[in-house]
């Protein structure tokens, strides 16, 4: 996979080629704070989304002892509660090493990559997008914020199923020479029905 300032090339399951795309996520709220969860990768040839898979990594022995390096053993303790996948081994790493002042990415796929080497931890494909949906339509529900599915009402059934779908964005501004200032944010591109899979996405300015 190629990666060049966060787009990717990927082979798109509708349409059957490698095109650019974007990541459409949707956002949850857990103790007063925003979660944004990836939902799908829609192709920006076809317009078609297609469900996120990520490799997830479970323990499957004890480590060796004595441990190589301290992060090897970082991440085998973190992976001791269950598999994890990339971002949420990371999330892990940062909260339980707080002592030392980074955790570099490029340093978990080394150990990652001994670790898989080693037989310890096996790596298993992961569908983000089921476990999102599973997610988001237990979150909804309880606090009741879905909208009613505009498809499903032009057929004459009221069911509450629809989502917003955000996209991250963008913008660079040179504020004085030679300092540049980038934003980031989400911004709202389109619906998404959990319950029968109406989609509506306008994502022309993201070509
Ligand atoms: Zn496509
Ligand atoms: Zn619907």
């Amino acid at each position: 996979m190629a990666h060049l300032r966060g787009l990717t090339t990927r082979l798109c399951g509708n349409c059957g080629k490698m095109a650019t795309h974007k990541t459409l996520y949707v956002k949850t709220e857990s103790a007063g704070r925003s979660k944004w969860l990836r939902i799908f990768w829609v192709c920006l040839s076809c317009n078609a989304p297609n469900h996120v898979v990520v490799p997830r990594y479970m323990l499957e022995t004890k480590p060796l002892s004595p441990p190589p390096a301290e992060l090897v053993e970082d991440v085998t303790l973190a992976l001791e509660c269950g598999p994890l996948d990339f971002d949420e081994l990371m999330q892990n790493l940062r909260i339980g090493r707080k002592g030392i002042c980074h955790t570099f990415n490029s340093d978990v796929r080394m150990a990652l990559q001994y670790l898989t080497a080693n037989r310890i931890v096996t790596e298993h494909k992961d569908d983000l997008t089921d476990r999102t949906i599973t997610e988001v339509s237990a979150k909804s529900r309880k606090a009741n914020h879905l909208k009613l599915c505009p498809d499903e009402r032009s057929r004459g059934v009221e069911t509450r199923g629809v989502v917003s779908l955000y996209a991250q964005r963008h913008t660079g501004m040179n504020t004085r020479p030679g300092t540049r200032i980038v934003k980031r944010w989400f911004a709202h591109v389109g619906l998404y029905c959990i319950q029968c899979g109406y989609l509506s996405i306008k994502l022309s300015d993201f070509y």
